[in-house]
């Protein structure tokens, strides 16, 4: 998350997304990189959202609301009239919301959302299907994040935990993260165009993989993870 933030502090106002499937506490990644960006910025924030999952004082919050006419393209369109300088989009699912997100983000409005592919190279694959050029995702993406999460191992126990482990605070689940950002986010935007070749970064499978390794995660969490991503 600290490595998020940092790369929010850094850059200019563009597009960053969020992908995966519900439960993966993307929505909570979601509101830190608002309240973050809206206390560091200062500035003004509007969310579009289906439904709004955490009320917040701070921000303008829109519920989509489709038998009123107010869907995700309908209501972001209405939004951009009010000119905030940051957005956050519950979901792009369409091609209409995608057009609008990257036109938003190119009229210097910094744009969160999330999308639900398998990975965070998904998103680059799932913008260009949604009709939005690769010059297009060039100029605006900026950076995807992929979560998941994970069940962790008890640190005090064999896994029959007393009221010892949870009176030392233990930790049931954490999120991890995959950041496709700078350098590997050009080349997976050159790879989509069918120019690149191999992309390294940093991806969930490895630090699972890594968690599972070193204890911290649960086993089971591998195939967890596989059979999910399979019914993406
Ligand atoms: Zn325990």
């Amino acid at each position: 998350m600290e490595c998020v933030f940092q790369f929010i502090n850094k850059l200019k106002f563009r597009c960053i997304y969020v992908t995966l499937s519900t439960g993966s506490g993307k929505t909570t990644t979601l509101y830190s990189l608002l309240n973050e960006t809206s206390h560091m910025f200062h500035r003004n924030v509007i969310t579009l959202e289906d439904p709004i999952e955490k009320e917040n004082d701070l921000v303008l919050q829109v519920q989509v609301n489709e038998k009123a006419g107010v869907s995700y393209s309908a209501g972001l369109k209405a939004i951009l009239r009010h000119d905030p300088d940051i957005i956050m989009v519950g979901e792009i699912r369409d091609a209409e919301t995608a057009k609008i997100a990257v036109r938003a983000a190119l009229t210097g409005h910094l744009v969160l959302s999330t999308m639900h592919t398998r990975d965070a190279q998904g998103a680059v694959y799932r913008l260009a299907e949604f009709g939005v050029n690769m010059m297009e995702i060039e100029q605006t993406l900026v950076a995807v994040t992929a979560q998941r999460l994970v069940e962790l191992n008890c640190p005090y126990c064999e896994g029959e935990c007393s009221p010892f482990c949870y009176g030392y605070g233990r930790w049931k689940r954490a999120s991890v993260f995959e950041l496709l950002a700078g350098r590997a986010l050009n080349a997976s935007i050159k790879k989509a165009r069918g120019e690149g070749s191999l992309v390294k970064y940093r991806t969930l499978k490895e630090v699972i993989t890594k968690g599972i390794a070193l204890g911290y995660i649960k086993d089971t969490e591998y195939s967890r993870w596989v059979q999910d991503n399979a019914e993406i």
